[in-house]
């Protein structure tokens, strides 16, 4: 029977043991923090959670615009002007839906804050029990390698395999002139202790961690401000994208503060002050430090066994998942190649199969989806903007804004749009973007085009429900082939 040992229990490390097992291995998995890895208990699942809540909360704050009204004891608003009716600040009733927090709503945050860490724990649970089902051994210890194939674990132990998998993760990156408390100055694992919502967070970083805490905190009535170093929030995404996301944050009353690279964060009482390299400074009463995470592979004895390290200390490793030393393996966060569980994932099983003798394609990124939490949601596969710009692709792009979606009006949905590229010619889809609320469900038609090599005709033809906002990506594709679709009709309007 073939040994596998692998390092670290995240989606990297737990879903290659599950395909190492069905494969008829003996595994063994040393974790140190906990089955599902930070993912599950102190990341992507519990921002998934506080965001069901906040989600919650922005639609309650646009309650009134589909004529909701509170009633009941001690509540006497005037329920002729929608903003009034839920408490909010006189002002925001300018006719168009009330984007600030419902006053008469509260959160209550040791609940909120109980049940993402329930949550967390449960689905950390539920893994470990699956993986005890399937006869995986799981120690938990902190491990480090001591031969290529050879895991000493802190309990004493040494697990040696035929073929070793090291699945570390990553850790919030800490800047020495802002050193997290975990009171006041904050990384996002600090979050889920806190007793309260705070005041005013300051969070340091736009990248896509700050801006769907940002979002997330507003809704739950935070006043937030957001420091980005950068000319625009979510850089790197695509950028209409982000430009609607910005535009929804001012609105709904986030201060963004572009161009402004936080220099330092000192606590002061119980608030903290964070001060920007041209010498402003913001008060505010928690900082979330949100500047990127750094590989956890430091003193996990790789270099020593020869494994080669990138620059910023990732595992170097191939579409294989192979590192520079033969039966050696990494993936997930550790490695660098993408920062997302569904990748992690496949690593980790890409490794198995490739170990255990299978039949295995090498991994494809430019296939993979992936969501930013915002409200409104940006969820992205395929080709990008920058792709196209670059001329590195040549590709036909259209965009169909939601504002004309039917549901979307009747949903009161004034942001987003749908984005679609195709190959010239074939018509081949090759990417998307959606913005929209839950994104995250609408991109799979356009993975699935982009992963099966399906044609903007294919989908055009496709039936979709009206009235549904999934209809504006059979637009999106009838406007790319208006000719072949419309041939001897009337173009609808
Ligand atoms: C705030 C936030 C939200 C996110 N949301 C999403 C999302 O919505 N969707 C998405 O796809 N991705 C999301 N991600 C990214 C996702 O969490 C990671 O890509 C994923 O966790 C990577 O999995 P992994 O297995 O590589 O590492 P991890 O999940 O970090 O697991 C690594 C495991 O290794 C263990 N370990 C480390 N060192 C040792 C050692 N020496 N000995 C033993 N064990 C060790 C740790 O205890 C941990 O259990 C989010 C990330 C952040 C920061």
């Amino acid at each position: 029977m073939t040994r596998i040992v692998i390092l670290g229990g995240g989606p990297g490390g737990y879903e290659a043991a599950l395909v190492a097992a069905s494969l008829g291995a003996s595994v063994t998995v040393v974790d140190s923090d906990g089955i599902g890895g930070a993912c599950v208990l102190t990341d992507c699942v519990p921002s998934k959670a506080l965001i069901a809540t906040s989600e919650t909360m922005t639609n309650l704050a646009l309650a009134p615009g589909l004529g909701i009204r509170p009633h009941g004891p001690g509540v006497t608003a005037d329920t002729s002007s929608p903003a009034v009716a839920w408490g909010m600040p006189s002002g925001s009733d300018s006719g168009t839906p009330a984007l600030t927090p419902p006053e008469v709503v509260g959160v209550d945050p040791v609940q909120v804050y109980e049940r993402v860490r329930e949550l967390a724990k449960a689905q950390s649970l539920d893994i470990e029990r699956r993986l005890e089902r399937e006869k995986v051994e799981i120690v938990h210890a902190t491990g480090r390698l001591v031969g290529p194939h050879a895991i000493e674990a802190s309990n004493g132990e040494t697990f040696v395999g035929d073929a070793v998998l090291v699945a570390t993760g990553a850790a919030p990156r800490i800047l020495s002139s802002a050193q997290p408390d975990g009171e006041r100055i904050l990384t996002w694992r600090h979050l889920y202790d806190l007793k309260e919502i705070p005041e005013h967070l300051v969070v340091v970083g736009s990248g896509v961690t700050g801006a769907e805490f940002a979002s997330a905190y507003r809704a739950l009535g935070a006043e937030v401000t957001l420091v980005s170093s950068r000319d625009r929030v979510l850089p790197g995404e695509d950028l209409d994208a982000a430009r609607v996301i910005e535009d929804v944050f001012v609105r709904r009353g986030i201060e963004v503060l572009n161009r402004s690279r936080a220099s330092s964060v000192r606590r002061i009482g119980d608030g903290v002050i964070v001060e920007l390299s041209d010498g402003r400074t913001v008060a505010g009463s928690h900082a979330l430090m949100a500047v990127g995470s750094v590989p956890r592979t430091r003193d996990l004895g790789l270099t020593d066994v020869g494994v080669r390290l990138g620059p910023g200390g990732h595992v170097g490793v191939d579409r294989m998942s192979r590192t520079s030393v033969p039966g050696v393996y990494a993936a997930g966060d550790c490695t660098g190649v993408l920062p997302l569980a569904s990748v992690a994932a496949m690593q980790g099983r890409i490794a198995m199969w490739h170990a255990l003798g299978e039949a295995v394609s090498p991994l494809r990124l430019g296939t993979v989806s992936s969501n930013i939490f915002t409200e409104p949601e940006i969820a992205t596969v395929g080709m990008s903007q920058v792709m196209k710009d670059a001329g590195a692709v040549a590709a036909e792009v259209t965009t169909v804004p939601l504002s004309r979606n039917p549901r979307a009006k009747m949903m009161g949905i004034q942001d987003g749009f749908v984005k679609l590229f195709c190959r010239p010619g074939s018509g081949s889809v090759l990417g998307g973007v959606v913005v929209a609320p839950r994104a995250s469900e609408l991109i799979l038609s356009v993975s699935l085009a982009v992963e099966n090599g399906l044609t903007v005709d294919q989908i055009a033809h496709t039936f979709s429900i009206y009235p549904s906002l999934s209809g504006s990506i059979t637009e999106a594709a009838r406007v790319l082939r208006p000719r072949d679709f419309f041939a001897g009709f009337d173009k609808p309007s």
